[in-house]
């Protein structure tokens, strides 16, 4: 078969697709954390984030397959993550979306340097994507913020969060 993408294209992809499942993991060992806390509004709207992440790892994955790519899956981390504070695991969240759109961007510049248009297409889902997962990391910094540690605000925003449901990307 004809090859469409280049190698460096199809590293780049088959690392996003670890990079992916992996996130997914990170968030829902963020649920565990709220879990553990009580909070299960918190717990389920990072659940639900932690769907979304699959999502996106297919759609990496699919796009592989649907251009005769080969795919190699890596080993996927233990996030391992500690947290100081509700605040500190909601500023992780935000800090690890801001190393995703980077390292989507990095795929995006290679994309454009080697004119691959078709990649520069699909792309273009996750950039919009990427600038929606990073303003919701921050109003949810910013509405935590806004309770000022205070246990009836906190308990409030648990129960906004508890209303988040799974749309399939
Ligand atoms: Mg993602």
């Amino acid at each position: 078969d004809k090859i469409m993408l280049s190698d460096t294209i199809n590293n780049l992809i088959n690392q996003q697709i670890t990079k992916e499942f992996f996130s997914a993991y990170m968030y829902l060992d963020i649920a565990n954390y709220f879990e553990d806390k009580g909070l299960t509004g918190f717990s389920s709207w990072f659940k639900i984030q932690a769907h979304e992440e699959l999502d996106h790892g297919m759609k990496f994955y699919q796009y592989l397959h649907d251009n005769n790519e080969k795919i190699i899956l890596e080993k996927i981390a233990a996030p391992n993550q500690h947290f100081d504070s509700l605040g500190d695991a909601l500023k992780e969240s935000l800090k690890h979306e801001e190393y995703v759109t980077s390292s989507i961007n990095k795929i995006y510049e290679e994309a454009t340097n080697e004119k691959d248009y078709r990649t520069l297409e699909f792309l273009n889902w996750f950039i919009k994507e990427q600038a929606e997962e990073e303003k919701s990391a921050q109003e949810l910094i910013t509405k935590m913020e806004l309770t000022d540690h205070n246990n009836r605000g906190i308990y409030l925003l648990d129960r906004e969060l508890s209303k988040r449901t799974y749309k399939p990307a």
